[in-house]
């Protein structure tokens, strides 16, 4: 049984930026491969570091959709 990607982070570890990644579906195509950062957008860093998502980082993420109804805050499988 194909496993749905689970959604993550990637944390910049000089700044603190960090955006979160989800795929759209089991098959991975360039436009979700797309989504990831090679380089700190904020101060350009390539110390760039995945991680999971925390419990607490999808309630953050819910008030923000929730404040902003922007579809990138949107986790699909929350
Ligand atoms: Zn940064």
């Amino acid at each position: 049984m194909p496993v749905k990607p689970q959604p993550f982070k990637i944390c910049c570890l000089k700044c603190g930026f960090y955006k979160v990644i989800q795929f759209s579906s089991d098959c991975l195509r360039l436009s979700d491969m797309e989504q990831i950062p090679e380089y700190c957008p904020k101060c350009g860093s390539k110390e760039l570091e995945n991680r999971k998502l925390t419990k607490m980082d999808k309630i953050i993420l819910r008030i923000k959709y929730n404040f902003t109804n922007n579809p990138e805050y949107l986790l699909k499988d929350y």
